[in-house]
């Protein structure tokens, strides 16, 4: 079977993992402040706070800009669960702008007409590697004074006109086992504004500035130093991944027949977290069980939006996002990851072909 995700893991990080392990320090330490420093400089920013997750870099970004009850933020129906309810943890409201069905991401130019004297913020989601066209959302949160907190969980060196995501607005990443570097959990938020990189790490742990000394509430949403030891070594592999990646989804899109490659707009490096392509309803079931016969692990990320779950239904939310709803009736994920090898890739091709030529 080959696996839709594969985390790479080597002599690198259970040399690292030992390490911590006989320094008797497991907790938040010296290992994350120097992961923090790495995925800075990689993104091209001046301060990144580890977390426990993504779910949490999400919710702490959101605290750190002051979004609460009565607020809005406007992001993505199309995307994992998290995204929309990291807004309802903080007691705020997502409200859905529906996504361009080329590239799967929010479309900027219905952003405007989605705001409202409560928008607080824009969290545009970067989905399966692709960065989202930022300069229109920017150039809409500065005139209404919005944040932009970035939902790069499934694109760490995705770019925009040259520039890595997560240094447009406020970054939030993950690295649970199936992103393109893991720390089997953990999540990072990225920053240029040192006040709020601030505020991210006093409410990570505990609204504590000073030792037992608590001016606000906060969490305990640390990362420690044995999953920021294997960060640190993914670190060092993350650009050889997302070129395989990269090189992986050109085989794939020069050699499938009868289906539409993922698009790559101008000025965009598309990092291929998912390589994701539709397969129109009724036929997707058998494309997909033809696959699983065949050995090759398929997923559908994601089979519901997110206004359509019975979660959001259950609070009221009532809309219909065409492209959304059509999208998530129709994709399909293959496997991309730099496990691959060039029989796997083959046949994955070759199963594809014969199932939707
Ligand atoms: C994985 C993911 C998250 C959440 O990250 P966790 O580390 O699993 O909490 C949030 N948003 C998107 C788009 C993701 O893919």
């Amino acid at each position: 079977m080959i696996p839709i995700a594969k985390p790479l893991l080597g002599a690198e990080e259970k040399l690292a993992v030992m390490e911590v392990l006989e320094s008797g320090m497991l907790a938040q330490g010296p290992r994350v402040q120097a992961f923090e420093e790495a995925f800075a400089g990689y993104c091209g920013v001046r301060y990144a706070v580890a977390t426990s997750s993504g779910t949490t870099a999400l919710h702490v970004a959101l605290l750190a800009h002051g979004v609460g009850p009565e607020d809005e933020v406007i992001t993505t129906p199309f995307t994992f669960i998290a995204s929309a309810n990291s807004v309802l943890y903080v007691g705020a409201r997502p409200v859905f702008v529906d996504i361009d069905p080329e590239t799967f991401n929010i479309r900027p130019d219905r952003l405007e007409s989605a705001i409202t004297s409560r928008t607080k913020a824009i969290m545009p989601v970067h989905l399966f590697g692709l960065a989202v066209d930022m300069n229109p959302i920017m150039e809409v949160a500065r005139r209404y004074g919005l944040a932009v907190i970035e939902d790069a969980c499934q694109a760490h060196g995705a770019e925009y006109r040259g520039r890595r995501v997560g240094a447009f607005g406020t970054g939030c990443f993950s690295f649970y086992p199936t992103k393109n570097i893991t720390t089997g959990e953990g999540g990072i938020i990225t920053t240029n504004d040192e006040d709020l990189a601030d505020k991210c790490r006093v409410i990570r742990q505990h609204g504590m500035r000073r030792r037992y000394y608590h001016d606000e509430l906060g969490y305990n949403f640390r990362m420690t130093d044995v999953h920021a030891a294997i960060g640190l070594a993914q670190m060092e592999k993350l650009e050889l991944f997302n070129e395989a990646r990269i090189s992986n989804a050109r085989y794939l899109s020069q050699n499938l027949r009868g289906v539409a490659a993922p698009s790559v707009p101008a000025e965009r490096r598309h990092v291929f977290h998912q390589y994701t392509i539709r397969v129109s309803g009724d036929r997707r079931d058998y494309v997909l069980d033809g696959l699983r016969v065949r050995g090759i692990g398929t997923a559908v990320y994601y089979p519901v939006p997110v206004h359509r779950q019975q979660l959001y239904a259950d609070m009221g939310y009532d809309l219909v996002l065409p492209e959304a709803e059509r999208a998530a009736a129709e994709v399909l994920s293959l496997p991309v990851h730099p496990g691959l090898s060039t029989d796997d890739l083959e046949r994955i091709v070759i199963s594809v072909n014969e199932l939707c030529e």
